[in-house]
């Protein structure tokens, strides 16, 4: 029996990423407040928050900072664009500050409000970069098989899951795709890492000599995929393609919409993982989730090219009514502030060797195939026989179930195809959390393992 609002929600609205008809049946979880790692339903019961609401709430749930530098800066300036230059403090103290903790020389900032809008901005930009640099047939984009790049028309093209695809007529023209790098799933028998990776690359280069070099424009990676499956790339991976794409003059994005901001241990994905991008996609942990913002990080070269550009066409006509929303970038600042002060990505590294201990353990639980992650973040895929790494029918639901049990003992985790299960929790998250949060997913595994068998 659904509650009075479980009602109305489910009579008014249309829920992201959700089996719309199932819901019907089940309702929501309504959430109503949060306090550090932990979040309270409307009866009062308290859930860790494994997820970090969707990878995002790096500081947690209850940080009066944050919602101090809102509240002073919606009284000061709410709103001011930065259309035909305009502009505000917030904007340009936040673009400064990136480009001085950026992994890479960073000569400009494009801010969006989504990593989607980042994304989709990305790709515009690097056509019209080759437009600028008097090569219109280098236009295609490679991106990988269960990458997730978001949900816009571009971005969900990008995105490498079937499900962003399937009736939606996408990809659009110009993008295309190659293997997913996840060595568990995908490595052939008796393949090291480091092998994985150097025949990875070596189809990336089949793959652009096959299309022809002058056509193929850019490759876009997350440095370890999320919504893919949270899969931390194999040994060796991103120098490999790093030197196929140097090799045809491909310009490498990163998409650190997860793994900005210190989630692996390093404020970068790109430098915990041997990446030397062209351009960069922030958003999410970049205000803790407390304010939507996105933000996008270029070169030197691709911003001349796109003054070279201006000069010939004039007005550059991109650019959302939000880009550079002074509330969200003075909570921005604020975040990347408090980030410095009590040395996040310090204590990230501090506390990873204790959550992947426990990651690790995972293994020994009978239906846990695989369970690896980097710094604070993990997946884990449920199998039916670890021997042969069978999977259990699809339709069955087991990680969804697991999800379920999960939040019956108080833990938020996620499911994401292939029975994976993430985990991604709040940056401050301490010794005595992780335990819980452990000690809760091992219960929910147990009561899975009762129900399937
Ligand atoms: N890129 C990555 C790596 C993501 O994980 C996400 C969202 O989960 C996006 C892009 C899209 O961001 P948004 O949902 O803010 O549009």
């Amino acid at each position: 029996m659904l509650s009075n609002l479980a009602t109305r929600d489910v009579e008014t609205l249309i829920h992201p990423y959700t089996q719309l008809a199932a819901f019907r049946e089940t309702g929501p979880l309504i959430l109503e407040r949060g306090e550090g790692v932990w979040v309270y339903d409307t009866e009062g019961k308290p859930y860790l928050e494994g997820m970090a609401g969707l990878w995002c709430t790096s500081l947690g749930y209850s940080n009066r900072e944050l919602a101090e530098a809102a509240y002073e800066q919606m009284l000061k300036l709410p709103f001011q664009h930065l259309f035909s230059g305009r502009s505000h403090d917030p904007a340009i103290e936040l673009a400064e500050k990136l480009k001085e903790i950026a992994p890479v020389p960073v000569s400009k900032v494009f801010f969006t409000s989504s990593g989607s809008e980042a994304n989709d901005s990305q790709v515009k930009l690097v056509w019209y970069y080759n437009n600028a640099r008097g090569r219109p047939q280098k236009k295609k984009i490679i991106a990988r098989l269960k990458g997730y790049h978001g949900v816009t028309v571009a971005s969900a093209s990008l995105t490498g899951l079937p499900a962003n695809h399937t009736d939606f007529d996408l990809p659009i023209a110009n993008i295309l795709h190659t293997s997913c790098p996840h060595h568990y799933r995908f490595a052939h028998e008796g393949e090291s890492e480091e092998e994985f990776s150097t025949r990875l690359a070596a189809e990336l280069e089949e793959q652009i000599l096959r299309e022809g070099p002058d056509t193929v424009a850019a490759f876009i990676a997350e440095p370890v995929m999320g919504a893919g499956g949270a899969v931390v790339p194999p040994a060796g991976y991103f120098p490999k393609i790093q030197a196929v794409l140097d090799r045809y003059d491909v310009l490498m994005i990163a998409d650190e919409v997860i793994c900005g901001f210190g989630r692996l241990g390093e404020m970068f994905g790109s430098t915990a993982l041997d990446i030397r991008p062209d351009s960069i996609s922030a958003a999410k942990a970049i205000t803790s989730a407390y304010a939507p913002l996105g933000a996008v990080m270029l070169n030197e070269d691709m911003y001349q090219a796109m003054l070279d550009e201006s000069r010939k066409i004039g007005v550059f006509g991109h650019g959302f009514t939000y880009s550079g929303h002074p509330v969200s970038c003075a909570v921005a600042i604020k975040t990347l502030e408090i980030y410095q002060r009590e040395d996040i990505v310090g204590k990230v590294r501090a506390r990873a060797p204790h959550f992947q201990n426990r990651v690790t353990a995972l293994e020994q639980h009978p239906l846990i195939g695989e369970s690896r992650g980097m710094g604070l973040i993990a997946g884990m895929e449920i199998v039916a026989d670890k021997a042969t790494k069978r999977q259990y029918d699809p339709k069955k639901g087991v990680a969804a179930k697991t999800v379920t049990f999960a939040q019956e003992e108080g833990l938020i985790v996620r499911s994401l195809a292939g029975d994976r299960i993430a985990l991604c929790p709040p940056l401050i998250i301490t010794e005595e959390e992780i335990d819980a949060l452990f000690d809760r997913l091992e219960r929910a595994l147990d009561k899975t393992l009762d129900w399937v068998t």
